[in-house]
């Protein structure tokens, strides 16, 4: 483990401007690990001359070039699997063979990818018309802020560092203040690739003072940001008047829609994963289950079944399902949800607390754990069903066909994922159509082909990452034409 986890400025380890430092806290042992660096606005400010100052030769640079580069990166990530699972299950709580399946090789595999889609890209287009000839230039934007949550630390990271490093942009980037070790290990990383010095700079620290200097920055003209709804608006509010290039991903309450006619097991189980992953703090998971009437209550009960299965524990134990959350006072907040959808009128099927201690190892006796939970009874316009939870608490209804099972789903500010389970692909797609979110799955959950745009419609964000989306989000155009 890192006792201090420093800024990662120009090349090089550096503790914040100002000496200030935060603790880093396990979560499922409640004990402090790290020092964090809690940087404000003279780290960011070094950290945006260091990019600027390398701006234009990395931005000069053939894209075959960073594509090396990034594929470099990749391999020691590839390399670190071990480490840099260690390091993600300890700040976030999260289980280990998680971190070690899923949040590392994708963070290697966004590296990856946008080294070959970079390889591929042709930013520049020609036109012409009977009395003119255009060209369309698009070309690196600038220094990129990068500012990502603390769910799934290194891959939401990589997620915006690889686009904006493959379209020839440097970066200033803040991983969360609750899971930055494994972006610190990413920027020691950078330097052993072989990235220039200011290439990528990782300043870490609270959002309120490293990521809101970010934004408030001049000299870094594009935001891209991962997080809550409530300080993407606050982005906004400061990144608008300031004629920002902007990308928002932000919450979600997104809706597992289950026909009658779906293949039973496979609904079932996809509907615990997409409720359950990662303790349901990923914004993808389907926190609202809709089942079609006649099928409800079997399915509910087998639901129900499979999620008192769902194993909670020390993360570090393979075999744990659900590990802790990732604070005390996040599990605060879930715990107050739970309280609000009781004084609603939902009925708690299973869950509804923390664990048991004497359930728990005694390691993990202080952790932030949170047994799955499931609530039924709500109608869908109750603050349970409306408000992003981002815990282990999904609600359970009935809806009679396609038009009431489409209007519920929408019923909600958010747009960001919604998955479907019917055996019907006519109907799949029908319902893909009418349902307002920005990424549907037919009977599927976080089935990724990273070339397809990611985001979400109303409150869950504006613009998309992904494919090539994400690497002209990091060019400016210029039209040339005569
Ligand atoms: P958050 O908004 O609290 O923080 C996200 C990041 O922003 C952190 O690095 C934080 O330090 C920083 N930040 C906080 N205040 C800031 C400010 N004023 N200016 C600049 N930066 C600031 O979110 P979180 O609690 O870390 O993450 C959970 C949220 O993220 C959930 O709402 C979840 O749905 C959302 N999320 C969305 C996606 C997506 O792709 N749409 C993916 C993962 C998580």
């Amino acid at each position: 483990m890192m006792n201090r986890v420093p800024n990662w400025i120009d090349g090089r380890p550096q503790p914040a401007a100002r000496g200030c430092e935060m603790p880093v806290v396990d979560p499922a042992t409640g004990e402090q690990v790290a020092m964090l660096a809690a940087s404000g606005a003279e780290d960011v400010a070094e950290a945006q001359t260091a990019a600027g100052r390398a701006f234009p030769a990395w931005s000069a640079r053939r894209a075959p070039e960073r594509a090396e580069l990034l594929e470099r990166l990749a391999g020691l990530v590839e390399r670190d699997l071990d480490r840099l699972a260690r390091l993600e299950s300890v700040d976030s709580g999260k289980p280990l063979a998680l971190a070690r399946s899923v949040d590392i090789p994708r963070a290697a595999a966004n590296l990856r990818f946008f080294a070959e889609a970079v390889r591929a890209w042709k930013p520049d287009e020609e036109l012409r018309t009977a009395n003119s000839q255009s060209l369309v230039l698009r070309r690196p934007a600038g220094v990129a802020g990068c500012i990502s949550p603390w769910n799934l630390p290194l891959y939401l990271f990589t997620w915006k560092i690889a686009p904006a490093l493959a379209a020839g942009c440097t970066v200033v980037a803040k991983p969360s203040e609750e899971t930055p070790m494994t972006a610190a290990a990413l920027g020691e990383l950078s330097a052993e690739a072989g990235f220039p010095a200011g290439v990528l700079n990782v300043v870490q620290g609270r959002g309120a003072d490293a990521g809101a200097a970010i934004v408030a920055d001049p000299g870094i003209p594009v935001i891209t940001f991962t997080g809550g709804t409530a300080t993407g608006a606050r982005i906004m509010q400061v990144a608008g008047p300031m004629f920002k290039r902007v990308a928002l991903e932000l919450g979600g309450k997104n809706p597992t829609v289950v026909f009658g006619d779906a293949d039973f097991d496979a609904a079932v189980a996809g509907a615990v994963r997409a409720g359950f992953q990662n303790q349901g703090q990923i914004c993808l998971c389907g926190s609202r289950v809709l089942v079609e009437r006649g099928t409800y209550a079997r399915f509910r009960d087998a639901f129900v079944e499979r999620v008192r299965a769902l194993r909670v524990g020390d993360p570090m134990e393979a075999g744990t399902d659900q590990g802790s959350l990732v604070s005390q006072a996040h599990r605060a907040k879930v715990a107050a949800a739970v309280e609000r959808a009781r004084a609603e009128g939902g009925r708690v099927l299973c869950g509804g607390g923390p664990p048991e201690p004497a359930s728990l190892p005694a390691r993990v006796r202080g952790g932030a754990f949170w047994m799955p939970t499931v609530v039924e009874g709500l109608p869908m316009g109750c603050a349970t069903n409306q408000e992003e939870i981002f815990g282990p608490v999904v609600t359970v209804a009935p809806f009679d066909g396609e038009d009431e099972a489409v209007a519920l789903a929408n019923h909600s500010r958010y747009g960001l994922a919604a998955n479907v389970w019917t055996r019907d692909h006519a109907r799949g797609l029908r319902m893909a159509e009418r349902l307002d979110f920005g990424i549907v799955w037919i009977n599927a959950w976080l089935l990724r082909d990273l070339r397809v745009p990611f985001g979400g419609t109303k409150q869950s964000g504006v613009g998309r990452e992904g494919g090539d989306e994400a690497l002209r989000f990091f060019t400016e155009p210029k039209a040339v034409t005569w």
